[in-house]
């Protein structure tokens, strides 16, 4: 057992702080304008710029495999990487990566979607929660019906995130509502890959957040047999893939943004002097600064453990969830701790804390919300699925 980065982890983790710091910190002030003014954080093409950037630095594909261009440097390193770019609240993402679940394609939607996705030129989003079925599946009512060679799906999916710039959506629609109920919501629905240009609609969601998901709109969608991804009636586990993916990562990204703010912090209750001394001399500022570092801490081992079992190729969803659970709440604790630590500075809109605290507020909801994972880890524990110790 080696508790230690391996060096080629500690390069990597390095590269990317330094290209944080030089290319993403720096457009901070920008993306605040921005966002206060109600533009897109980043002005058209900046990403693109970044993302060229990186890959000229050797970051492209992260994740993606070594078959279709990427570096495929495994889950520790993308955790790794993932808590780096987290530092800065810069809307920043490597370019050549694809939803996960995009590979169980077939060789022609590869072509159109997969390797379209992974170069840029088309954007995805994934679609499973509706207005009435969020963390319960098994109220889903979008249908998909055979017409002919096609299918013809209606419904309504709420809060997809890259729903209003997607140019296609893996869509989670009920294909057989016998098998749907008999199942408890496990089978019965069908992934569909829907181009815009079939003719779904998207809705911008106002949130308290920078960003919108969308809600989607399918009126007599009408999506070719071809266009099924995986299994008819199988859409279920891709979804639980697709999500299971991204648990994790929120915990990721939780720790790096937590480590910034954290700083903010202690160099804070070094300067601010009140009644004749800086407040880190004061005990109460001490312990939140204390609770806090140890909190980050167990959160990041918790990332590395889920992002280790998955490169072993063991099933890491019991580790995801606790990374996820502790790190969002990690997180949520750490920003509110230092916006106090700032006073009535951290209320206001000259520093960026206050748009830290309410981002992270997402991080217990998505990707199954607190009470979800907490279902899902005792559950594991109860029926004896994974031991204690
Ligand atoms: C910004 C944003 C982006 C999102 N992006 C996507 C996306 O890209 N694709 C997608 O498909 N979905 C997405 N979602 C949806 C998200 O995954 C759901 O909002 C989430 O799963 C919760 O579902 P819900 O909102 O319907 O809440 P509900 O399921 O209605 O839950 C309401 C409350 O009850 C609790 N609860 C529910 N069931 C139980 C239980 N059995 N025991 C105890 N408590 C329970 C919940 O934890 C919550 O506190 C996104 C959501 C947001 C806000």
């Amino acid at each position: 057992m080696h508790l230690r980065l391996t060096d080629e982890q500690e390069m990597v983790r390095k590269t990317i702080r330094k290209f944080v710091e030089k290319e993403l910190i720096p457009l901070e002030n920008d993306v605040l304008r921005n966002e206060r003014e109600g533009k897109p954080s980043l002005p058209e093409g900046k990403m693109e710029e970044l993302q060229q950037k990186a890959e000229e630095a050797g970051f492209w594909g992260i994740n993606t495999p070594a078959e279709y261009g990427g570096a495929d440097l495994g889950q520790m390193m993308l955790a790794i990487v993932q808590m780096e770019v987290a530092r800065t609240f810069v809307p920043f993402q490597f370019g050549g990566s694809a939803d996960n679940i995009l590979y169980y394609g077939n060789e022609q939607q590869k072509e159109t979607y997969l390797i379209p996705t992974i170069q840029g030129e088309k954007k995805s989003c994934f679609a499973m929660t509706e207005p009435g079925a969020g963390s319960d599946t098994r109220n889903l009512r979008t249908t998909a019906v055979k017409d002919g060679s096609d299918w013809l799906i209606n419904g309504e999916k709420t809060f997809i995130t890259g729903g209003n710039e997607a140019d296609f959506v893996m869509v989670i629609a009920v294909t057989n509502k016998e098998l749907h109920q008999e199942s408890q919501g496990r089978k019965g629905v069908t992934c569909f890959i829907a181009d815009r240009s079939m003719g779904w609609e998207s809705e911008y969601i106002h949130t308290m957040g920078e960003w919108g998901p969308a809600a989607l709109i399918f009126d007599n969608v009408r999506v070719p047999e071809e266009n099924i991804l995986g299994e008819i009636d199988h859409g279920y586990d891709l979804g639980l893939e697709w999500i299971g993916f991204a648990r994790w990562i929120v915990g990721a990204r939780a720790v790096g943004a937590a480590e910034r703010l954290l700083n903010m912090a202690i160099d804070y209750a070094n300067e601010r002097e009140t009644f004749g001394k800086p407040i880190g001399e004061r005990q109460a500022i001490q312990w939140q600064i204390a609770d806090s570092a140890v909190e980050i801490e167990a959160a990041k081992w918790l990332v590395l453990n889920a992002a280790f079992t998955l490169d072993q190729g063991e099933d890491n969803r019991h580790y995801a969830s606790m990374a996820k659970l502790y790190g969002a709440n990690m997180g949520n604790n750490v920003i509110d701790r230092v916006l106090q630590i700032h006073g009535g500075m951290g209320y206001t809109r000259e520093l960026p804390i206050e748009r830290w605290y309410r981002e992270a507020r997402l991080w217990r909801i998505y990707d199954g919300t607190d009470e979800i994972q907490r279902l899902i880890i005792s559950r594991n524990l109860l029926k004896g699925h994974v031991k204690i110790g």
